[in-house]
């Protein structure tokens, strides 16, 4: 009740959900029930829960912030969604984001933007801003989002909130709207590392739905969070700085809370030291091909006879005529460049050349990781270049908005997981700022233990 009455005070102006479950209570009423006839449930059993509009469900509209899709009912739940629901978690509502999560400050969304709570006049990140934004304004106290090459950690970092993408294949994908099938991860966003990993815990492991779903036992996130909360594991931890993600283009105020942090875990008994990450800087070339490419690919399916929107036109209603005026209204201007540019990319004659090529870069960014990782145990970069920028300022330029995803896609790129933590504001703009700590596959448990020690 407290949480639906804070999104009906202050969702007006935030606008962090497309849609509010109209029983959330009803459901909050039965584990309540549940409960007092001695039913066991586990820890996180009645908390509120956003859900970012690119997972499915059944009970609410699922659009993945586009016109495309405006008013479509799945007819199931993303494994992500069924797995938060058999953990008693209360589905609140659908979290705004950029349309088919491609963007960094949710201005990409067909239904209007998200406003960070820190400053309604700036971008909340992307393409998750809705449900980093529900977690800071005190809306949801846990959200799910999905992160393609940023879309958890970045809208954390400019909110003041934890955000965290798993190793590729921790978390099923079935369910998930796909952007790019080879980088897209769902994971958690909380304000506290410990809520992560207690949301984390709940919707990780194998799910034979999801072909690329890791059939690994894991541990408990939320354990690694209270040992890293209690100063365990940061004594002799081996902390890499990626040399090539801490130069030019980072604000000051970001490299300044930045080194803090970095100064914290030193005096904790960490020892840092400075890598190089050689391919690092090729990276958001290399996504902004390998991206598109999946990404038309997979939008093929929005054909305006198996979902959503279909418009017939007045000259003709041919099936290729339906589909073009279907595909012209329903899909904004982003997402029709990404298609175009992927299409172009995959064509028989530059296949090689663009598409092949960025694939090679893909691999020499892994060999960057695998040779970091052998030195150290966790990297450590700002979470971002910057603090949340005001609405327009990178909108009529496509590779400003790209470029602030410098930090964040190498670890999309390798399939490793990431966390963002808050390490305070900036001096110079009182606005948040994010650490990110990146480790190899399958230890994600690493991640929550060094980000709760930091808390
Ligand atoms: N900003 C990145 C993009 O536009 C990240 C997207 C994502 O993680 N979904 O592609």
């Amino acid at each position: 009740r407290a949480h639906l009455d804070r999104i009906a005070a202050v969702d007006g102006d935030v606008h962090a959900f497309l849609h509010v479950s109209d029983h959330a209570l009803d459901v909050a009423s039965d584990i309540d029930a549940r409960r007092s006839a001695g039913e066991e449930l586990g820890p996180i059993a009645g908390v509120p829960l956003a859900i970012k509009d690119v997972l499915v469900t059944t009970d609410m509209p699922s659009t993945s912030g586009s016109r495309i899709l405006e008013g479509y009912m799945s007819p199931f739940d993303a494994t992500a969604v069924e797995r938060s629901r058999r953990a008693g978690l209360v589905p609140l509502g659908k979290t705004n984001m950029d349309e088919f999560a491609m963007g960094s400050s949710t201005e990409h969304s067909a239904f209007g933007p998200t406003r960070n709570p820190w400053d309604l006049e700036r971008i909340p990140g992307g393409s998750g801003g809705g449900s980093a934004a529900a977690v800071a304004a005190l809306e949801a106290p846990l959200a799910l989002g999905s992160d393609t090459g940023g879309s958890i950690r970045q809208p954390a970092h400019v909110t003041g909130t934890v955000g965290v993408k798993p190793t590729y294949g921790a978390v099923s994908r079935y369910g998930a709207i796909a952007l790019a099938s080879s980088l897209d991860q769902i994971g958690p966003v909380s304000r506290t590392v410990l809520d992560a990993g207690l949301l984390h815990d709940a919707i990780q492991g194998h799910d034979p739905r999801d072909s690329t779903s890791l059939t690994d036992t894991w541990g408990s996130m939320a354990d690694a969070a209270r040992a890293g909360a209690r100063g365990e594991g940061v004594e002799g931890l081996k902390v890499g700085v990626i040399s090539d993600l801490i130069g030019e283009g980072i604000q000051d105020g970001v490299a300044t809370r930045f080194r803090e942090a970095l100064d914290v875990l030193e005096k904790n008994g960490a020892e840092i030291v400075e890598v190089s990450a050689p391919h690092f800087e090729y990276a958001v070339a290399a996504y902004y091909l390998i991206l598109p490419a999946e990404a038309s690919s997979n939008l093929a399916r929005f054909d305006s006879v198996r979902f959503g929107l279909r418009v017939t036109p007045e000259s003709g209603g041919t099936v290729e005529q339906v589909m073009a005026a279907s595909r012209e209204a329903g899909f904004g201007p982003e997402v029709k460049r990404r298609i175009i540019l992927g299409t172009y990319a995959l064509s028989a004659g530059y296949y090689d050349a663009y598409y092949g090529s960025a694939q090679k870069v893909r691999t020499l960014i892994q060999r960057d990781f695998a040779n970091a990782f052998s030195q150290v145990d966790v990297l450590a970069s700002p979470s971002a270049p910057t603090t949340a920028f005001r609405f327009g300022e990178k909108l009529d330029d496509p590779m400003a908005m790209y470029l602030n995803d410098v930090t964040t896609i190498p670890a999309n790129l390798a399939g490793v997981p990431g966390i963002s933590v808050p390490v305070g504001l900036a001096p110079e703009d009182g606005l948040p700022v994010g650490i990110q700590f990146m480790a190899p596959a399958r230890e994600d448990a690493r991640l929550y233990q060094v980000g709760a020690s930091l808390e």
